[in-house]
């Protein structure tokens, strides 16, 4: 497989070079997604095209029975302006693909060439997920919507995805952790009203502002004193605004905070602390709060058996030093949790980061400088398809 993955390294090289130059933001990437179909084009594959969104869904039926794997590659970029300098950088004013899923797309691409190739001998199908809106639009929820797991016939028995990055790792080295892998991302929105009025003569007033600056540190203190460090959560604002000018004081404040968690259970009990002391805290000082807390992402929580099976995949392909078990989750997030919400799999995280980088100091994903080595391309479409093989010849 490897070789037969050098082979076509070029073509999935140019088609990587071709969606980054021409990076699309959400769920809308008509450019992106012919581009898919075109590397499409000629395979024995039944295809399928989002509604609500430009997806791609792709199911390549073996010759021998068997269940279904799913395989998926997200697609969208992010509003970044690159500043990386290479060759075939965003031609797209103020966007461009900074956490790498121009590498995912085509490294999918790559592995429907190469199991397409072996078509006859494949006990079962592969579905092949091509994703819109995984920055934060939840297309992974959509094309659930829309039946990206049922493609094939029954529900897939397992489902990977691969992300690069370009830092961290080091290049070529895939990891994967059993358990938790991403963390929940959650958004907290106050708005806490009072009673506006001339700034000297605030007890006339109800001054929004200390209440809500009070809120911001009761809430880290709350991370430390109401949660289990052993089941850790963030909670970040990273955003806070009240008022016009130094001598009036406003009628409300407004905060926006991220919270990310790694179980159900604190998850939950975020949800429920945050709204009782924001909620309080404004009662205390005779104010209101209207706060929510709106569900982002899902924990990613790989499958432990899958988790492992994909180490030891790239381990016996590429050699023991490419597969490592990181020892912690990451904190960002993944809509792939919505995919392993409903079928075990895993989350592999590919290493990309260009020769003479180090990897500790690296530019990470989502910055201008981000910069993800081509080289990841062969190894990481090998690893998809064998994924795929293995899985379905073990059943
Ligand atoms: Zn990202
Ligand atoms: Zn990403």
């Amino acid at each position: 497989m490897r070789e037969e993955a050098a082979a076509i390294a070029g073509e999935i090289a140019e088609l990587r070079h071709d969606i980054h130059r021409e990076p699309e933001i959400g769920y809308e990437l008509p450019r992106t997604q012919r581009k898919v179909l075109a590397a499409l084009d000629g395979l024995p594959l039944e295809i399928t095209l989002g509604t609500a969104l430009t997806s791609v869904t792709a199911v390549l039926r073996g010759g021998r029975p068997g269940p279904a794997v799913l395989l998926r590659g997200d697609m969208d970029a992010l509003p970044v302006t690159e500043a990386t300098g290479v060759p075939f950088a965003s031609r797209i004013d103020g966007v461009m693909h900074a956490c790498g899923h121009d590498l995912h797309t085509a490294m999918l691409a790559g592995a429907a060439r190469l199991l397409a190739a072996r078509q006859p001998d494949i006990p079962g199908s592969v579905i092949f997920m091509f994703q819109p809106a995984e920055e934060g639009g939840g297309g992974a929820k959509l094309m659930i919507g829309e039946g990206v797991l049922g493609a094939a016939g029954g529900p897939p028995v397992a489902a990977y995805a691969l992300h690069v990055f370009s830092d961290m790792l080091g290049c070529g080295v895939f990891a994967a952790r059993p358990g938790p892998a991403l963390a929940a991302s959650d958004a907290i929105d106050v708005t806490v009203r009072g009673r506006g009025g001339h700034a000297s003569v605030p007890y006339r007033g109800l001054d929004p502002v200390p209440a809500a600056c009070e809120m911001v540190t009761a809430l880290q203190a709350m991370v430390t004193r109401r949660f289990d460090v052993f089941d850790p959560v963030v909670i970040t604002v990273g955003s806070f605004h009240a008022g016009t000018a130094r001598n009036v004081i406003p009628d409300e404040a407004a905060f926006h905070a991220t919270a990310r968690s790694y179980s159900p259970q604190s998850r939950e009990r975020l949800r429920d602390e945050t709204l009782r002391l924001v909620r309080n805290i404004a009662q205390a000082h005779g104010l209101t709060a209207e706060a929510r807390f709106v569900e982002g992402y899902p924990v990613t929580v790989n499958d432990p058996a899958e988790a492992a099976f994909a180490t030891a995949t790239a381990a016996e392909i590429f050699g023991a030093g490419r597969a490592i078990i990181p020892a912690q989750p990451l904190t960002g997030a993944e809509d792939f949790s919505f995919v392993l919400g409903e079928v075990p799999g895993a989350f592999i995280m590919l290493g990309a980061c260009p020769p003479g980088t180090d990897p500790r100091t690296a530019p990470s994903n989502h910055s201008a400088a981000a910069v993800f080595d081509d080289a990841a391309l062969a190894d990481g479409a090998t690893l998809y398809a064998e994924l795929a093989l293995r899985r379905l010849a073990r059943r």
